[in-house]
């Protein structure tokens, strides 16, 4: 049976909403990390789809420091999205990929005001040990902390195709040992890449829900520009995903998740300027209207066919 609110998925925004009964925003921040899969610790190409930026995630400036950023993105929600508190969020490239003592100046500044009530960290499963966990579970006395592993397929033949640099076993690693630290932890997934059928696409799905994480932000494969995979595309060796195929296994995907998983997301967004294709993306809006309607049409929810 269908229990959630606004939508047939467990809706992140609308989780935070009830969680903490007011509007809570995530405020993006760029404290320049750099990846070992682009500085040429692991390889200097990084993941077929990674562009300057790091990932499906440009940022602001640079050149402001922590606190500017995060004052200027705390104004400018208040204004535009009427949140009334933030959670501080490290996306672009990988924010665990530093000593501890780095870390640790970077994440305390985050959280100094008083309207951040949590920490949410994009990072690589190979870029965390023990002392790291460490530091993050430390927060969770006082905050909302997440971290966010980028693991895009469960498949290591697909995560060798993509160049990703590590293996679904690191994935698992990771995952252990984050859980029971009191830290959610989110894994992003990229639906249509290179090679994959819909049932590996739901295997990626099944392992997840066994897993038992928190959370899962999905994207499609796309071409940005500056990227190898702008290359494989206009050298036709990367055809992206037709609109309808997306969300239809959106919606397999779905059914298959534990229905207690929060969705931070079902496609990219902010990437118009920089996406070559496929250009259906640009019109986020309706594909997440068809993803409604498609559950609709099926009479399905997030976590019908979990088992
Ligand atoms: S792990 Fe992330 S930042 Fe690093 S190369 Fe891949 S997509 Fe880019």
């Amino acid at each position: 049976m269908n229990n959630f609110k606004d939508k047939r998925y467990n809706q992140y925004s609308r989780h935070l909403e009830d969680v903490f009964g007011c509007k809570i925003y995530k405020i993006t921040l760029d404290a320049g990390f750099n990846c070992p899969n682009r500085d040429g610790t692991i390889s200097e190409g990084g993941c077929i789809f990674c562009d300057e930026g790091g990932s499906f995630s440009r940022v602001h400036s640079n050149l402001l420091s922590l606190e500017e950023q995060l004052q200027t993105g705390i104004s400018h929600s208040k204004v535009r999205y009427k949140a009334k508190k933030f959670i501080s969020y490290f996306q672009a490239f990988s924010n665990t990929y530093a000593p501890v003592e780095v870390l640790k100046d970077i994440y305390n500044r985050s959280l100094n005001h008083k309207d951040v009530i949590g920490l949410s960290i994009g990072t690589r499963p190979d870029c965390v040990d023990p002392e790291k966990i460490d530091l993050i579970s430390s927060y969770t006395e006082k905050h909302y902390v997440w971290v966010e592993y980028g693991l895009q397929s469960i498949h290591d033949k697909t995560l060798k195709l993509i160049n990703r640099g590590h293996t679904s076993e690191d994935f698992i690693k990771a995952v252990k040992l984050t859980q029971n630290r009191g830290i959610n932890i989110c894994a992003h997934v990229i639906i249509g890449l290179p090679g994959e059928t819909r049932e590996d696409i739901l295997e990626t799905a099944k392992a997840l829900a066994d897993l038992g994480i928190n959370g899962i932000k999905m994207h499609v494969l796309c071409a940005l520009k500056g990227t190898e995979l702008e290359k494989m595309y206009y050298k036709e060796e990367f055809k992206p995903l037709a609109v309808e195929n997306f969300v239809e296994t959106v919606c397999d995907f779905l059914e298959i998740l534990p229905p207690d998983v929060t969705i931070h997301r079902l496609a990219g967004s902010g990437l118009n300027e920089i996406l070559v294709a496929p250009i259906w993306l640009t019109e986020r809006f309706k594909v997440l209207t068809r993803i409604d309607r498609q559950l609709e049409k099926r009479d399905s929810w997030q976590g019908k066919f979990y088992k």
